[in-house]
């Protein structure tokens, strides 16, 4: 008896821990316990732009600043935060998100929980926009919650002490930068090298003079012959390269494929990957897939996307644009799940002004704050 008065005198003291936040609780009961009218959805936005620590070179093109759009779903006083990052070379802006988000009417629906129904709407808005998409799937995943006191780490069921070491990226520079990069980036377990141009060998050896970490490429579809590919792949391989993402082409999946089959290392698809029924599509030519919430147009489509790779036996890795740490901890809702986690697009930034799941001693850390963990810091 003694034990079952402790167990419920400490179920009863866990519920009020549940129930702390009382500006929150006390909204969400007035709405949804008493049946008094609920309060409708209201979408906001903003641009802002990111401004980069240092210039960033991919395979295709360099860059000092990213574009973004910032939101926000309010509900009954409560607010949910969400971003769209929004590099040039994918083709959104933040004049087509904004075009975007002016025809998103959210003030139809007056039940922030029916995740299913609003994004389905809001999909079918325009075509395409996949960020701008993010930004209120997003702000709608914050504010639902914040509204039940909850991370979504733990709504999904995952265990936040499985979160994985972050790789850090290091784009293509000259060997003397690129070596200075690897020093700065000594907190980092694994890192991550921009590859895809002619200077692949020379990035790879400078910074084996600094660093024995293991480290994880990507071709951005740089290589465009596949048998150089799986030769510079296996050269990576004896260098501790142990993943490759999107090595040629997306509209190549047959050369993908081709790679795939004889590549010691796993091939992950990043840009031939964009969306859920992309990923039945990317079996039998990638190992796994990389999911981004910029692609995938936010955190319902990409919990999707997990699951159903994980039933294909796929290899997920979850990646980021430079974005702030608003889209930052949303991804790492998601991350007790994967096998590599690229999420270091806000600590390339110089100018975040969000505080949520942070990159610590390398490692991505969730903390028990609801929602997406996420809070204006100005
Ligand atoms: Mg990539």
């Amino acid at each position: 008896m003694h034990s079952r008065r402790d167990f419920l005198r400490n179920t009863s003291l866990a519920m009020g821990g549940v129930l702390i936040a009382p500006s929150i609780d006390s909204k969400f009961l007035r709405s949804f316990g008493n049946n008094m009218p609920a309060s409708k959805l209201k979408l906001s936005f903003k641009p802002y732009t990111l401004d980069l620590k240092h210039v960033f070179t991919i395979a295709t093109s360099s860059r000092t600043t990213t574009p973004v759009m910032l939101t926000e779903v309010e509900f009954n006083g409560v607010t949910g935060y969400g971003e769209a990052s929004m590099p040039p070379y994918l083709g959104e802006s933040q004049e087509s998100a904004a075009a975007f988000l002016s025809k998103v009417n959210l003030e139809q629906f007056d039940n922030p929980f029916e995740l299913e129904k609003i994004l389905a709407y809001v999909d079918s808005v325009a075509p395409k926009n996949p960020a701008a998409k993010a930004s209120v799937d997003l702000a709608l995943h914050d504010l639902a919650g914040k509204l039940i006191g909850q991370p979504w780490y733990k709504i999904w069921g995952f265990e936040k002490e499985k979160t994985p070491n972050t790789t850090f990226t290091i784009g293509i520079d000259k060997p003397e930068v690129v070596r200075q990069k690897v020093k700065e980036a000594e907190e980092y377990k694994i890192l991550k090298i921009k590859l895809g141009r002619d200077t692949d060998r020379e990035m790879i050896e400078a910074i084996r003079s600094v660093t024995d970490k293991p480290l994880t490429g990507d071709a951005n579809q740089g290589w465009k012959d596949k048998q150089q590919a799986i030769d510079m792949i296996h050269w990576l391989h004896e260098r501790g390269v142990v993943m490759i993402e999107q090595p040629m082409p997306k509209e190549d999946p047959d050369s993908n494929g081709w790679i795939t089959e004889r590549s010691p290392v796993p091939i992950i698809a990043d840009e031939a990957c964009q969306r859920l029924e992309d990923v039945v599509k990317a079996k039998g030519y990638y190992s796994g897939i990389n999911i981004k919430l910029m692609k995938s147009t936010g955190m319902r489509e990409a919990h999707k996307m997990l699951i159903l790779a994980r039933a294909l036996n796929m290899k997920v890795m979850l990646g980021c644009m430079t974005e702030t740490s608003c889209a930052i901890s949303a991804a790492a809702q998601l991350s007790p799940m994967v096998d590599f986690a690229d999420l270091d697009g806000a600590l390339l930034i110089s100018n975040d002004i969000f505080d949520g799941a942070k990159v610590i001693d390398g490692k991505v850390t969730l903390y028990d704050k609801p929602g997406n963990g996420v809070s204006k810091i100005k």
